[in-house]
């Protein structure tokens, strides 16, 4: 006998990268940061009393949002702590989109957004990236047509590492009658230059709502620590009916708070990122590889025409390098999003890959 809802019994679950044991191999298949969190975390660690653990954490996260809201120049009342961004997603969807309504993803996306939907039973409706990875022209007029409640996109976006410009967002928040949630899980990696500030979408439209992570940017994807940011009218039933009661244990709460603060170890592991980016970028593109501009911490690159993306994925694996290939949908499956890694990391893919290119 089986007991769950027919929805859940219907769909799939999340497909997760893989994680193995071994410390040996090389890792660029999850978007994690290769380099260690804040020495300010394994301070937090070893001073960390345990007997504190005895007691229910801080309901609210006080602290942890208060940092943050200071750092963005938000109120309080405007942001709200939760496990991990992935569990923003869900709040998002479970708080605002009725079962039966609509839920917009991109295509090719995050799959996790449609996950959410299906087991609160929410229709889901694909927007189509053009070619080059961008929003169709008029999205807002496909998002109001379709009914579309929610509207989920990345950006930066995953997989294509594209990121979108704030005025086509805004425009997007301003004709679009839904609500619209950025996730920013790497706009940590974006480029200083391009002045990319979206916590001035929040003050100028009501309907928007900005997801991030510690788990990139900070090195502390085993953490479980990410927020959300929007009007006050939409963090409120969140932070107040929708999340779990406590849902940031104490350990994070601490953990958070020290790694947020330090500000320049952060940095700097961005803008080593970012170098070893360009350096990869231009050893792919030199093996005939077609890459997108990325503004993430990972690469999207079209294999060359005499391999099959799958062929060297699979021969990667053999040699312990581990990187993501999606055959679904179709027209992504040439590609392969790989992780920036340690300068040595990298040059270990960049010669695995031309060799496999020399010889198909
Ligand atoms: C990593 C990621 C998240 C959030 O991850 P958490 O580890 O749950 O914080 C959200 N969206 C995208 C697109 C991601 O890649």
């Amino acid at each position: 006998m089986r007991y769950e809802r027919p929805n859940i019994a219907a769909m799939r679950g999340y497909s997760y990268g893989e994680q193995p044991s071994d410390s040996a191999v090389v890792k660029l298949n999850t978007n994690e940061n290769p380099y260690p969190p804040s020495p300010k975390v394994a301070q937090v660690l070893r001073d960390f009393d345990v007997e504190t653990l005895r007691r229910y954490p801080d309901a609210t996260a006080s602290g942890v949002r208060r940092t943050i809201s200071q750092q963005f120049g938000l109120d309080p009342s405007e942001t709200v702590i939760t496990n991990g961004g992935d569990e923003g997603i869900r709040l998002a969807v479970n708080t605002f989109v009725d079962p039966g309504e609509c839920v917009a993803v991109t295509s090719p996306g995050y799959s996790l957004y449609s996950i959410v939907a299906a087991v609160h039973q929410c229709e889901v409706y694909e927007v189509a990236l053009t070619d080059e990875w961008q929003l169709p022209e008029k999205t807002s007029n496909l998002l109001n047509e379709q009914g579309v409640k929610l509207f989920c996109i990345e950006n930066p976006h995953s997989p294509t590492g594209a990121l979108f410009p704030l005025h086509a967002l805004a425009e997007i928040a301003e004709s679009f009658s839904g609500l619209v949630l950025i996730d920013e899980a790497y706009v940590d990696f974006v480029d200083p230059a391009l002045s990319h500030d979206t916590a001035k979408l929040v003050a100028a439209h009501d309907n928007v709502l900005i997801l991030r992570t510690l788990s990139k940017g900070h090195s502390l994807a085993g953490l479980r620590l990410g927020w959300l940011m929007g009007h006050r009218d939409l963090i409120e039933p969140i932070a107040t009916k929708t999340r779990d009661s406590y849902n940031i244990d104490t350990i994070a709460q601490r953990v958070a708070a020290a790694a947020i603060q330090d500000t320049g170890h952060a940095h700097e592991t961005w803008q080593r990122i970012r170098a070893e980016r360009s350096k990869l970028e231009c050893s792919l593109i030199g093996m005939g590889f077609h890459v997108a501009n990325s503004q993430t911490n990972f690469l999207w690159a079209r294999c060359p025409p005499q391999v099959d993306a799958d062929t060297i994925y699979e021969r990667l694996r053999r040699q312990n390098i581990l990187v993501r290939h999606f055959s679904d949908p179709p027209r992504i499956s040439q590609f392969l999003r790989i992780t920036i890694g340690t300068p040595k990391q990298n040059e270990l893919l960049a010669t695995a890959l031309s060799q496999m290119v020399a010889d198909p």
